[in-house]
């Protein structure tokens, strides 16, 4: 490995941006991290709808400290942006329901008594800032350090303040997190809820049955949960997504990024160990709020047709 010149590492770095790899890395406007500012941004034209189905004031925030196309985006100057699309109206559509969904999850969750809350894969969420929580409420953020990083400092330039005690656990979801977590003063005797919003779908299965299992073991009687997944597509369909991204020269957008795996549908998996879940499909989360639902031959059809919000309590 050493005797290889750098300038040959950047070289394959370069070429091979798009393949994931076990101990990737990235920030905010690379790879996955990206992800995390693209789902913000949708927040943040979410927000200026007449109707918005969630508020998140501090998207906007986060755009205009990357600027570029960000800050195009919101100012109607990027009428090339994938958000400026048929798809992309879907796309703005489904984060509203899906922030309004979680927002709600986590009112429930308090009212209940619990006090630690978990965001996993916590990318540009500012509930931490936004909501109004209880007091001795402890918010625990788990991502990238540096996409916890850029959150902080874009946050605090911007003069907000936590709503709550927070407390950032920069760890990779594919190490020990529950380690790292605990660490953080996580007390698994008392209840939490937790939320893996947007995240398993960068995750290959084992990794996602080892975040299940994480959960299930630090969540004391009364503890909730909610995910975001995803019934993986046809692997035929996959491959040719992929290589549709890279034909574009799109290939760390997003089908390069995913794993199109499923360990075990939440509901099942949280289902048969004691704990009472409530699936909603995102089609029927999306009429519930009077959105329109894309028809399941369109390309937004297709990717919400599949996704389901899951909810569920430790008995
Ligand atoms: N939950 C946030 C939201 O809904 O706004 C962020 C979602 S964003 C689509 C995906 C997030 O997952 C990014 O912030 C990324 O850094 C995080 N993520 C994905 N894989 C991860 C891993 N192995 N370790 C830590 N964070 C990860």
């Amino acid at each position: 490995m050493s005797s290889v010149p750098i300038s040959r590492l950047s070289a394959c770095r370069r070429i091979n941006a798009y393949v994931r790899t076990e101990d990737d890395t990235w920030d905010i406007k690379t790879s996955v991290g990206s992800t995390a500012l693209f789902v913000a941004a949708a927040r943040a034209l979410e927000a200026q709808k007449p109707d918005p189905a969630a508020v998140d004031p501090y998207a906007e925030v986060f755009c205009r400290a990357v600027g570029g196309e960000w800050a195009d985006l919101l100012d109607g100057n990027a009428p090339e942006h994938p958000l400026n699309t048929e798809f992309g109206d879907h796309f703005v559509n489904f984060q509203g329901v899906r922030t309004n969904y979680f927002d709600v999850y986590f009112q429930a969750a308090a009212a209940d008594g619990v006090r630690q809350m978990v965001l996993l894969a916590a990318g540009l969420d500012s509930r931490g800032y936004r909501l109004a929580w209880r007091e001795g409420t402890v918010i625990f953020e788990l991502d990238q350090p540096q996409v916890l990083e850029f959150k902080r400092e874009a946050l605090a330039q911007h003069g907000a303040a936590p709503s709550a005690e927070r407390r950032e656990v920069a760890v990779d979801l594919r190490h020990d997190w529950p380690t790292a977590l605990r660490d953080s003063g996580f007390d698994p005797a008392k209840p939490s809820a937790w939320i893996a919003e947007g995240l398993l779908i960068y995750l290959p299965a084992t990794t996602q049955h080892q975040l299940f299992s994480g959960i299930d073991a630090l969540a004391a009687p009364g503890s909730h949960v909610a995910v975001e997944e995803a019934v993986p597509l046809e692997p035929d369909t996959f491959q040719a997504k992929k290589e549709e991204e890279r034909a574009a020269g799109n290939e760390d957008k997003f089908f390069s990024l995913v794993y199109n795996e499923q360990h075990a549908p939440a509901h099942e998996w949280f289902g048969v160990r004691g704990w009472r879940t409530v699936p909603t499909p995102l089609p029927d989360q999306l009429r519930a709020l009077g959105r329109p639902v894309p028809e399941p031959g369109s390309e937004a059809g297709a990717m919400i047709g599949n996704i389901s919000l899951v909810s569920a309590i430790k008995k």
